[in-house]
């Protein structure tokens, strides 16, 4: 490729409050349209905002995750257009005094740690729905208000992506961080995290930009890195044959897939951004900054790594484990009780139980094994072997019995009193003459239908192994 890409991405998520940004309304998903709003969020003449303390919290925790400069003062502003989705003609949102800037998020590419700058952080109010019905002849849009006012919480980062791989795993560690912070539900397939992104090329080794094209209408992360691949080959295809870049905004039509020009990129100025006369700014005290600080759980970046390193657990069961904060937790927490066999709590935790969340669609909370029968199941496992395990999992999930219980009531435990089943080795001995010969000749594979024999007795219960050392024992003293 003869050209260097570069990428910056803005990301959109709603925070995880119970009502809207500047009213009481709820932020419920789902709803009958319209019915979620009031005369705050419809923009009725006359109307003051008040702001959601929980979404301010939401945004510093945020802010201070993705290791920004907080703005100690802060305020709101007005940013004016006109679109049938903003009842106001403005949104209100932060453009002099973000509430974050300067911050980064470490992300790993290739087992290589990359840093992408955050350029800024900053909390505004969403827009309304627009639906645009597609029946034979229906010359007319409908809008939704619902999303009104619902806090939203804009991640700009610097045009620092230099690969699809690395915007792959930027936009997977931002939603992780913002999970496990517990600022957004970050459900891509609800809106609740968005992505526009910019993209140019340049030539290697050039310290100039060349122009940007920014796509927006990205509701996937499978779109976004296959609108970027798509505009490699659009702009490097323009650079080639000496045309220009455009200075745009684009939409990517995923039917199609290809990105369509929307219009001419604005500026800022086309927005007459001022001042929210009807909001106080904001004075984050020291204080306030260091409390929230403490709140912030280990992110997954980190935890990943101390998974590798303290518990033994692969980077790749590792990455796996510590995608989902609740999922993580439960494996330690499993880790905690066992005091060890991590290795083999992660497999299950990677195999069976992920397998299972997937099959019900249910989260880990919800899940009928607790981290306690787990570890009482992989406790349990040496006295009924690895395929009856198994088998004793489903019944848990099935049930909601705990392993010992399960082994108990259908009389799994193997049978591993030598006594016992040295009895069945003479008596498989006695009735397999023909085996035991074989055997004598060197016949590997006798010893196997002999064990065979006496597993049949024991309807599969016997311990192999014991089975194993009786059965040379017997048959070395017989040929003797
Ligand atoms: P605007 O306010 O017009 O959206 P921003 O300065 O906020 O512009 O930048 C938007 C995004 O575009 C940021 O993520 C930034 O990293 C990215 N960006 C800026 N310049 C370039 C460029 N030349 N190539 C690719 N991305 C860019
Ligand atoms: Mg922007
Ligand atoms: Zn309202």
């Amino acid at each position: 490729m003869k050209y260097e890409v570069v990428i910056g991405l803005e990301t959109h998520a709603e925070l995880d409050t119970e009502s809207k940004l500047f009213c009481g309304c709820s932020t419920k998903f789902g709803s009958e349209p319209n019915s979620q709003t009031c005369s705050v969020c419809l923009g009725l003449p006359g109307v003051l905002p008040v702001m959601n303390k929980k979404a301010f919290e939401h945004s510093l925790k945020a802010a201070i995750a993705l290791n920004c400069e907080i703005s100690k003062f802060t305020n709101f502003d007005r940013k004016s257009y006109y679109y049938p989705d903003l009842p106001k003609n403005y949104q209100t949102s932060q453009n002099y005094f973000n509430i974050g800037n300067n911050g980064y998020v470490d992300i790993v590419v290739k087992e290589e740690k990359t840093r992408i700058d955050i350029h800024n952080v900053h909390l505004e109010e969403e827009a309304g729905k627009l639906i645009h019905p597609e029946a034979p002849g229906a010359n007319y849009s409908l809008v939704d208000f619902n999303r009104a006012g619902v806090p939203l919480l804009e991640i700009v980062t610097q045009p620092d992506m230099r690969s699809v791989e690395e915007v792959e795993s930027y936009m997977q560690t931002l939603k992780s961080i913002l999970l496990y912070i517990g600022v957004s539900d970050c459900k891509m397939e609800e809106g609740s995290l968005r992505f526009e992104a910019s993209i140019s090329l340049r030539e290697h080794g050039s310290n100039i930009f060349g122009n940007r094209v920014e796509i927006k209408n990205l509701n996937s992360m499978k779109a976004v890195l296959k609108v970027l691949a798509y505009e490699i080959s659009r702009q490097s295809d323009l650079l080639d044959n000496g045309e220009a870049v455009l200075l745009e905004t684009r939409l990517w039509d995923d039917v199609n897939s290809v990105s369509r020009r929307m219009r001419s990129k604005e500026e800022s100025h086309d927005y007459r951004y001022f001042p929210e006369p009807d909001l106080v700014p904001f004075w984050i005290e020291q204080e306030w900054i260091d409390e929230t600080k403490t709140s912030i759980p280990e992110l997954p970046v980190n935890r990943h790594h101390r998974f590798v390193n303290e518990l033994s657990v692969s980077d790749y069961d590792a990455g796996i484990l510590t995608e989902d904060r609740l999922l993580a937790d439960y494996f330690e927490e499993c880790v905690k009780i066992s005091q060890d066999c991590s290795k083999e709590l992660s497999n299950w935790i990677i195999n069976d139980v992920l397998r299972e969340l997937n099959e019900q669609k249910i989260n880990i909370q919800d899940f009928a094994i607790s981290p306690e029968m787990l570890v009482a199941l992989v406790k349990i496992k040496p006295t009924i072997g690895s395929s009856i395990a198994k088998d004793v999992f489903v019944e848990m999930v099935n049930t909601g019995k705990s392993a010992p219980a399960i082994v108990k009531e259908k009389g799994l435990a193997q049978i591993d009193n030598a006594s016992e089943l040295d009895e069945i080795v003479i008596q498989v001995i006695e009735k397999n003459p023909k085996a035991v010969e074989d055997y004598g000749h060197g016949k590997k594979n006798a010893l196997a239908f002999l064990i065979g024999q006496a597993m049949k007795i024991t309807k599969g219960k016997a311990s192999p192994k014991i089975l194993m050392e009786l059965f040379k024992q017997r048959l070395s003293t017989n040929s003797k």
